[in-house]
C-alpha cells in the first residue's frame, strides 16, 4: 500500500508552494497554511540568476549551482520566465575590470553545454555557444543606427535600444550580454494558486496563520486561530519569519533577515519591453551601488539601486540572537511589510532610483513613479550576507526548515525534503522520485494571465506586470 504521510507546510511563498507541488505528487497529504490571501505574496523576484553574473563577489561554485538550479526552475515554471537577456556593464569608476568576469563566464558556458549534452530538456537558455557575448565600444556604436526590432531574435538585436540610449562614455568595455532571463512572480504565483487549488492531495488554507506548534510522539500538532490539527511531518517555509516557527518548535539556529525594495516606474519610451535587463555593477551599500533596470510591458521598468537611499535600508540587515531565532527588523520596516508605504516616501525613493539609473541612460530621467514598490524581507541562513545558494536544513526529526536565498533553489530543496521523508520511512523511495516534467502545469496560459492580473489588482500593482515582455512560445 502506498504510504500517505500527512504534512503541514507553514508558508505559501515560492518555497512552501513548490514543496507542496512535489510532496503532493509523491502521494503525501499536504496542508499548506498561508496567512496572506494569496500565494507567493512575500518578497519579490524578477531575475533568474542563471549563472550569478550579478554577483562578482560569490564563488564560481555558487554560480555553477545557480546555473543548474535556474535551468530546473525554468523547466518547472516556463510560463513565468521572460526570455530576454541581461547586459552586465561596469561603470568607468569600477576598480574591477570586465576581463575579471571572463574565466567564470567561460566555465558557465562549458557547464551549460555539458548540461544540454546530458539532457536536451536543459536547453532552456538558448544556444550554449552564445550563452554570452562581449561587445567592444565600436561594435555597440555600429548598432546605434539600426531600427529597434519588434521581436528581437539575436543578441545584437537585443543590444540596439541600449546602443541608442546608454551613455557609452561612462562605461568600461567590453560590455557583456548574457542569457540570464527575467522572472515574473505574478505569473508564477498565479500558476501555483490555480494548480494547488485543484490538487486532490493538497488542502490550501489561505488567510490562515499558524499560531502555535507542539511536538507529539510521532509528529506535530499545529494550531491556527480556528483549529488544531496533527501531522506526521512539518515543513517550515515561513520566509523571513522562519525564526518564529523555529522558536515554537524549540530548535537552535543562526540566520539573518534583510529588508529590500525595488521600485516600479513608467517611462514614456513605449518600447521598454524591447530592452534587455541591464545591470550596472557597483559596490554594494555605497552611493555607487549596483543599478538594475528590469523592463516590463507598457513602458514599465522596475529598478534596484544597491544604496541605502534606494533598495537597502539603514538597519535593514539584522541577525538572530541566542534568545530568539527570529531577527528583529526595526519597527518602521515591519510597518512597511505589515501595513503600507506612504506615497511621499514611495515617490522620494523611486525618484532616487530613477536618478541612479539615468546616470547611464540619460533619457530615463523622464520616467515617473508608477505604483508602490515591490518589497519585502528575506532570510539568509548562517552569518554570511553574500550567501546566494542555500536550500533546506533538518535540525530535528520530522522537521524541514526551508532556507532559500534565490528562488531557483526551491527544486533542490523539495528533492531534499523528499529524501528525508524516505529516510524516515514516511514515503517509498520510488514515490519520491518526482521529476520536473511530472509536475506538468494543469492550467492553460489564458487562465494564468487572468489570475496574474487579478493578483496585480489585489496587491495594487499595474496589471501590465502580469505580462511577459517576450511571451512564451
Ligand atoms: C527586493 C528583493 C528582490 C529580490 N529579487 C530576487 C530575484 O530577482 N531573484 C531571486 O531568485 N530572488 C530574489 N529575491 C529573494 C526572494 O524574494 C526570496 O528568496 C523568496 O521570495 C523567498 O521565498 P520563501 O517562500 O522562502 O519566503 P516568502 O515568500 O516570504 O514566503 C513565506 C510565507 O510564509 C507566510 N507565513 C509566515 N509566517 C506564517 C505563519 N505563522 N502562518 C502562515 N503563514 C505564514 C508568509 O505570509 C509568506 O507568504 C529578492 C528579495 C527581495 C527582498
Amino acid at each position: 500500500m502506498k504510504k500517505r504521510p500527512s504534512i503541514a507546510i507553514v508558508g505559501g511563498g515560492i518555497a512552501g508552494s513548490t514543496t507542496a507541488l512535489f510532496l503532493a505528487k509523491a502521494g503525501a497529504k499536504v496542508t499548506l497554511f498561508e496567512k496572506a490571501p494569496s500565494l507567493v505574496s512575500g518578497p519579490p523576484f524578477c531575475h533568474l540568476h542563471a549563472g550569478g553574473n550579478l554577483y562578482p563577489e560569490i564563488s564560481d561554485e555558487q554560480c555553477l549551482t545557480l546555473l543548474k538550479q535556474s535551468i530546473d526552475f525554468t523547466r518547472l515554471y516556463p510560463h513565468g520566465v521572460d526570455h530576454r537577456p541581461t547586459i552586465v556593464a561596469l561603470p568607468d569608476y569600477c576598480s574591477r575590470n570586465t576581463q575579471h568576469l571572463m574565466p567564470r563566464l567561460e566555465k558557465l558556458r562549458a557547464r551549460y553545454a555539458a548540461l544540454v549534452e546530458e539532457d536536451a530538456k536543459n536547453r532552456v537558455l538558448g544556444n550554449p555557444a552564445v550563452y554570452f557575448k562581449c561587445y567592444e565600444k565600436e561594435e555597440i556604436e555600429t548598432l546605434k543606427n539600426k531600427p529597434i526590432k519588434s521581436k528581437p531574435q539575436t543578441l545584437d538585436e537585443w543590444m540596439i535600444p541600449f546602443a541608442q540610449k546608454a551613455d557609452l562614455d561612462k562605461l568600461q568595455f567590453p560590455v557583456i550580454l548574457v542569457q540570464e532571463y527575467g522572472l515574473n512572480l505574478f505569473r508564477i504565483g498565479a500558476r501555483l494558486m490555480l494548480d494547488l487549488q485543484q490538487d486532490p492531495n493538497v488542502t490550501l488554507k489561505l488567510s490562515t496563520a499558524v499560531t502555535n506548534i507542539a511536538q507529539e510522539s510521532e509528529g506535530w500538532s499545529v494550531q491556527t486561530d480556528t483549529q488544531m490539527e496533527t501531522f506526521d511531518y512539518l515543513v517550515n517555509a515561513a520566509g523571513y519569519q522562519t525564526g518564529k516557527i523555529d522558536d515554537m518548535v524549540g530548535v537552535p539556529c543562526e540566520r539573518m533577515v534583510e529588508f529590500k525594495a525595488a521600485y516600479v516606474t513608467q517611462w514614456d519610451e513605449g518600447v521598454s519591453h524591447l530592452w534587455p535587463e541591464i545591470i550596472f555593477q557597483g559596490e554594494r551599500g555605497t552611493p555607487r551601488g549596483m543599478g538594475q533596470f528590469t523592463p516590463y510591458p507598457q513602458g514599465h521598468v522596475q529598478l534596484h539601486g544597491m544604496t541605502k537611499e534606494i533598495t537597502l535600508y539603514e538597519d535593514g540587515l539584522v541577525a538572530s540572537t541566542p534568545l530568539s531565532c527570529q531577527p528583529q527588523l526595526p519597527q518602521n520596516l515591519v510597518e512597511k511589510i505589515e501595513a503600507n508605504w506612504t506615497w511621499s516616501e514611495t515617490k522620494q525613493r523611486t525618484q532616487k532610483a530613477i536618478e541612479h539609473l539615468s546616470r547611464f541612460i540619460p533619457s530615463f530621467a523622464s520616467a515617473k513613479t508608477a505604483s508602490k514598490p515591490l518589497f519585502g524581507a528575506q532570510q539568509i541562513p548562517g552569518s554570511d550576507p553574500t550567501l546566494r545558494v542555500a536550500e533546506v536544513a533538518f535540525p530535528i526529526k520530522r522537521y524541514a526548515r526551508c532556507e532559500i536565498v534565490k528562488v531557483s533553489s526551491t527544486i533542490d530543496m523539495a528533492h531534499a525534503i523528499l529524501k528525508d521523508l524516505v529516510s524516515l520511512d514516511l514515503i517509498e523511495s520510488e514515490a519520491a522520485e518526482v521529476g520536473i516534467e511530472e509536475i506538468a502545469i494543469k492550467v492553460d496560459e489564458p487562465s494564468i494571465t487572468k489570475e496574474a492580473e487579478r493578483l496585480c489588482r489585489i496587491r495594487e500593482y499595474p496589471e501590465a506586470l502580469a505580462h511577459l515582455c517576450v511571451p512564451s512560445s
